[in-house]
């Protein structure tokens, strides 16, 4: 079946122009919002990791929750914003820093937290885990993600922004369990089939590249994108950035059998050639190798190709990044900074995540750069050639 997928280019987080390029996207979309939206329940969820401001890239800007509120309310749908943020950051604190709590009082428009509005039980695999009960009660979701690098999963956008619906610190739990990219791809896999969300939208005005999700580089790749099919926006997403959407783990059963042939599936519509040129150079996070590689492989190659935190002396020794690991590899001596346990480190990048300061950067061995370096002549290559077809 043929879905929609809509780009716009978009050139700054103004209200006004946030405001034109939403609609412009729902347009082309060109979908009964009245109808799907009019006296119903719609839970906004936004990527709201950590506490840092806009401009950090980390979190989706305030201003495209704040027009897709504005159009929900046009049509007649009763809007709240919810989420959680990654243990053990307050999530007070992040609403804060983030801009949403004065949006959403500006709106009048509930923020919820996903961490104290109760739960309900799932499992997969054996392990057990909870949706927050707000997520199953909306009558419609709206995932407004981030897009972004993720050391673990390669990108960060539709799919892996739902893991936010699984309250606090069970987020950090779930890495143990599922500490390899293939394992937790399948349980995000798993996570959005029970969740699908009805409408995603992405803001990559402002993205972030190279070690994200939370320490990368902000990089204006100037674009709003949006789907019924976040499966399938995530594969046009990852296209656009010069990815291959067969390696991102999360493309799996239950949401697809074929995750090269997604981004085909869909119509593409808008500015799709000039978005396409703004994400070219598009730097991807340094583990990137070791993803492209099959997991037997990886085990064997691990003393060689690694990927792993160090700490630097912008540390405030605050601790998060010791409450945060699922290992647990890190110990806070009484002076100085973290120590890591080399061996106990299974690379899932939590600590950068939650670190305030950034003082947590990702090093590669040798060969891990060297491949990183080969990655990007092979992309433009690639590339190159998806056009000549
Ligand atoms: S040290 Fe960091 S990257 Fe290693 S397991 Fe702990 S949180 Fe994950
Ligand atoms: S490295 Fe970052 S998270 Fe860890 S103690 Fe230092 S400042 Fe806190």
């Amino acid at each position: 079946m043929l879905v929609k997928a809509a780009i716009v280019q978009c050139g700054g987080y103004q209200p006004e122009t946030i405001s034109s390029a939403v609609e412009r996207l729902l347009a082309l979309l060109d979908l009964p919002w009245t109808g799907l939206w009019g006296g119903r329940r719609i839970l906004i969820k936004p990527n709201l990791l950590t506490d840092k401001p806009p401009e950090c890239a980390a979190t989706t800007h305030p201003e495209v929750v704040r027009a897709l509120v504005r159009l929900v309310k046009h049509h007649g749908g009763l809007p709240l914003v919810a989420d959680s943020a990654a243990s053990p950051v307050k999530l007070a604190a992040v609403w804060e820093r983030t801009g949403f709590a004065a949006m959403c009082a500006e709106e009048q428009v509930p923020l919820i937290s996903l961490e104290q509005a109760g739960a309900e039980m799932f499992n997969f695999r054996g392990v057990p885990f909870s949706i927050a009960r707000p997520v199953l009660e909306a009558d419609f979701i709206i995932n407004a993600c981030k897009l972004k690098t993720h050391l673990l999963t390669v990108i960060t956008n539709a799919v892996k922004n739902i893991y936010g619906v699984v309250p606090g610190a069970q987020k950090t739990a779930l890495h143990k369990h599922f500490p390899d990219p293939g394992s937790l791809g399948a349980f995000l896999a798993h996570l959005y089939s029970l969740v699908r969300p009805g409408l995603t939208v992405t803001d990559a005005v402002l993205a972030m590249e190279g070690n994200g999700p939370s320490s990368g580089r902000p990089v204006s790749l100037g674009f709003l994108a949006a789907s019924t099919d976040g499966v399938m926006l995530d594969a046009v997403v990852s296209r656009l950035l010069g990815i291959d959407p067969t390696i991102l783990p999360f493309l799996v059963p239950p949401l697809t059998d074929d995750a090269g042939a997604l981004a085909a599936r869909g119509v593409l519509m808008g500015d799709v050639a000039a978005v396409q040129g703004a994400c070219a150079g598009f730097v991807l996070p340094a583990t990137l190798p070791r993803r492209l590689i099959p997991a037997g492989l990886v085990r064997l190659l691990q003393p060689l190709l690694w990927s792993k935190p160090e700490f630097t002396a912008a540390c405030i020794r605050c601790g998060r990044c010791v409450a945060a690991c699922p290992a647990p590899a890190i110990r806070l001596p009484d002076t100085g900074l973290p120590v890591l346990d080399s061996a106990a480190c299974i690379e899932c990048g939590c600590c950068s995540e939650v670190c305030p300061v950034a003082a947590i950067v990702i090093r590669s061995s040798r060969l891990a750069r060297l491949a990183g370096s080969l990655c990007r002549p092979v992309r433009v290559l690639a590339s190159f050639l998806r056009k000549g077809k």
